[in-house]
């Protein structure tokens, strides 16, 4: 790949981040707690974390089950989002975690707020480099179920 990262980490299966809008396919940018926005038609979509975030917001106190069926969110992903303690309904376990990709004390998910940020711009930056080479996006570079949609759209 073009791009450096501090360390290789890959969200985008755990997340299902949208990468391309479902709209028009213009590149989806990072806005934070699972919040992507189109910068071409500003169409926003959520990842998993997003969707499970906003109906948690909602709904104080539902179960994994309710979850997985208003979001579509699978219980297996709900349960890892849980356990790795991305939601403030579980006590934090601050002190534990480590950001995977600088290694800095983060309360939650994992990676630090910064390097979240940076994550998420080196996936756009990729996206729009692959969409101005004329190439389908995502050949061989998640190569699994998220990006294997977008593909297909084409
Ligand atoms: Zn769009
Ligand atoms: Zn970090």
């Amino acid at each position: 790949m073009a791009m450096k990262m501090m360390k290789a980490v890959s969200l985008e299966n755990e997340l299902d981040r949208p990468i391309l809008c479902p709209e028009c396919e213009g590149v989806m940018v990072y806005r934070g707690l699972g919040e992507y926005r189109c910068e071409e038609c500003g169409g926003i979509s959520y990842d998993n974390y997003g969707k499970v975030r906003n109906y948690l917001e909602k709904h104080r106190g539902a179960n994994v089950g309710e979850i997985s069926d208003e979001t579509g969110v699978s219980h297996k992903a709900i349960r890892e989002m849980i356990k790795e303690n991305r939601f403030e309904v579980i006590e934090s376990r601050a002190g534990y975690i480590v950001c995977e990709m600088c290694g800095v004390d983060i309360k939650s998910g994992r990676l630090c707020h910064k390097c979240e940020e940076l994550y998420h711009k080196q996936v756009e930056e990729q996206t729009r480099a692959e969409r101005k080479k004329g190439k389908g996006y995502a050949d061989g570079q998640t190569g699994e179920e998220g990006s294997k949609r977008y593909t297909r759209q084409r």
